[in-house]
């Protein structure tokens, strides 16, 4: 399974080694032409701001719309941000995901945290059921899921912090910046059923 990583910003590099630590062929893509031949694609955290203007900029913004409507893609934290249809702000987004996104929901960096959270959705990769450690570094929070958007994960006080919609999966935490591999063999394993539509 060929995934592309966007390359434009944010932590990039540690999605490209999980990738290459489940066994995934990992692309760095900052060109619209180096999404061809991909079967899923990853939005690394960062800065949304920053990554929705250089996407735009790059004329990225309707190649990356394009690839989303047939195959596979996940946003992490800031990523998450760029898939949603509504960040009630104005900054570029792909607009492709029917989810409400808060940004900076948990305060400034200094209210960065961890948690241990019940992901019933890994047990597809891993059906022990070990708790996920989440890292949540001035994240966004998922407000609402709309349509057939479905939630994947919250907060033990129900907030929703994972949904997926269909082939997009929006984390609002880290999974790149541990080595438990769940969520990246999940997103192959994604990309694997949505390349065999
Ligand atoms: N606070 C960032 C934003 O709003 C997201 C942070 C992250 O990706 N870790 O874009």
């Amino acid at each position: 399974m060929k995934i592309g990583v966007l390359a434009l910003q944010g932590d990039f590099i540690e999605h490209v080694h999980a990738l290459r630590r489940v066994g995934a062929e990992a692309r760095e893509v900052r060109l619209p032409d180096q999404l061809e031949a991909l079967d899923g694609l990853i939005i690394p955290g960062g800065e949304s701001t920053t990554i929705g203007k250089l996407a735009s900029d790059f004329e990225l913004l309707e190649p990356l719309r394009a690839f989303g409507r047939q195959k596979a893609i996940w946003g992490t934290c800031a990523g998450a941000i760029f898939l949603a249809k509504d960040v009630r702000r104005e900054q570029p987004l792909l607009e492709l995901m029917d989810i409400t996104v808060a940004r900076n929901a948990f305060g400034r960096q200094v209210n960065s945290f961890e948690v241990d959270l019940n992901i019933p959705a890994l047990g597809a990769v891993d059906p022990r059921g070990t708790p996920y450690h989440a890292i949540f570094i001035r994240a966004p929070l998922i407000e609402s899921v709309q349509k057939d958007a479905e939630i994947l994960a919250t907060l033990p006080d129900g907030r929703i912090v994972a949904a997926r919609q269909g082939c997009w999966l929006a984390t609002v935490f880290h999974p790149e910046l541990t080595l438990d591999d769940r969520f990246h063999q999940y997103f192959v394993e994604m990309s694997r059923s949505t390349r065999n539509l």
